[in-house]
């Protein structure tokens, strides 16, 4: 399939790995920052292609996987309310919460409804005027614009019954306090493809400048990887750290304008709880006063009781890169696809679903006739 496979070619990876061998003489640690790069990359077997010298670890760009388990439960109060309909993306109603999950609650008889965009969820309002329909925003800057979306269409067409629970976050000021933590020391960091294409390289500068960390933009297919992991190589190989652009194809330096104008109007930066992390200041998305009719936070108070992680289970270090999957007891004897513990198991970007899927990965695997 033209525009794919020339991103999956068998003998050019094989070039790249080379060349990453021969520039590569000291030992590093890279983050790949996205969900989407790390099911690439075990997929693809990009770790057994790179070598020994290029450790790499996932990190917190699952949004599933960071929702707070406090934030969850809120979810899961709403839909346990009266005459309340919640939309969610697909991986949200399976994630256990401390007491329960939305999943539990539909059974319990709650109206939750899985929607494939924002849009969607604003339907299901203007079709259900008695009711109050709530739309769980997750995610990073990639959709963030779709959720403001939304709520400027509610406003457009008098839709009063639709409201968002925004727990949408920012990918720098994760990067920044996972690096300001000193728990994982990183070379570089493999910046993520869909979050770039709305807000640019830019972004990233101050982490390249201020902690000396190489960041390179990459896209989601194998050469885009193994290029991007070439770039930081010889970015920290120099002793050079900067941003970089591996995906010109889909990011450019500038961004998407339009997607942040929008994003801009409905949010304004404040703080948000990460799951294994805590409360990071000035990293979360809040829907601005003028438009807090649409704000669920705000629109339906709900009491909840202290918030609690499944027993045993890592996913906190798993996603600030402490630790694999594979360190965490639980993985592939208790935790599974389907009897997942964490959310790390059920996202389909989390870290344990794809260890679990695609194990440590077993060399590159190129597509049929690749
Ligand atoms: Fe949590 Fe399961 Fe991952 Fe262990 S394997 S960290 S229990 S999601």
């Amino acid at each position: 399939m033209k525009f794919v496979d020339e991103y999956r070619d068998h003998k050019l990876a094989k070039g790249l790995a080379e060349r990453i061998a021969r520039r590569s003489t000291k030992t590093i640690r890279l983050m790949e920052f996205c969900g989407g790069h790390t099911h690439a990359i075990l997929r693809y077997g990009i770790r057994q292609l790179v070598p020994k010298t290029v450790e790499m670890r996932s990190g917190p760009g699952c949004p599933v996987c960071v929702t707070a388990a406090a934030d969850l439960d809120k979810a899961i109060a709403l839909a346990n309310l009266p005459n309340v309909i919640i939309t969610t993306f697909g991986d949200m109603v399976r994630v256990p919460g401390s007491y329960s999950s939305l999943q539990q609650a539909k059974a319990q008889g709650a109206d939750v409804r899985v929607v494939y965009s924002t849009i969607d969820a604003v339907e299901i309002a203007r079709a259900n005027p008695a009711k109050s329909v709530v739309f769980i925003g997750i995610g990073f800057e990639t959709t963030a614009p779709t959720a403001a979306a939304s709520i400027l269409k509610a406003q457009q067409e008098k839709i009063h019954n639709f409201y968002v629970l925004s727990l949408n976050k920012m990918t720098p000021p994760v990067m920044k306090a996972l690096l300001d933590s000193g728990e994982v020391e990183l070379d570089g960091i493999i910046c993520p493809g869909h979050v770039s294409v709305i807000i640019g390289s830019q972004p990233y500068e101050s982490i390249a400048r201020d902690y000396g960390v190489a960041c390179v933009i990459s896209g989601f297919e194998p050469l885009d990887i193994l290029l991007c992991i070439d770039k930081l190589v010889e970015q920290v190989e120099k002793g050079e750290p900067k941003v970089e652009i591996a995906y010109p194809r889909g990011v450019k330096p500038e961004g998407n304008r339009k997607a942040r104008q929008l994003m801009e109007q409905v949010f304004e930066v404040g703080e948000a709880n990460w799951r294994g992390i805590g409360i990071i200041p000035q990293s979360g998305l809040k829907i601005r006063e003028e438009y807090q009719q649409f704000d669920a936070d705000k629109v339906f108070p709900v009491s909840l009781k202290p918030p609690r992680e499944p027993k045993g289970c890592r996913c906190g270090d798993v996603i600030r890169g402490a630790a694999t999957p594979l360190e965490c007891k639980l993985f592939r004897n208790v935790c599974t696809p389907e009897s997942p513990v964490g959310p790390c198991m059920v996202s389909s970007e989390g870290a344990c679903a794809a260890y679990y899927q695609y194990g440590t990965g077993e060399g590159f695997q190129a597509p049929p006739g690749g």
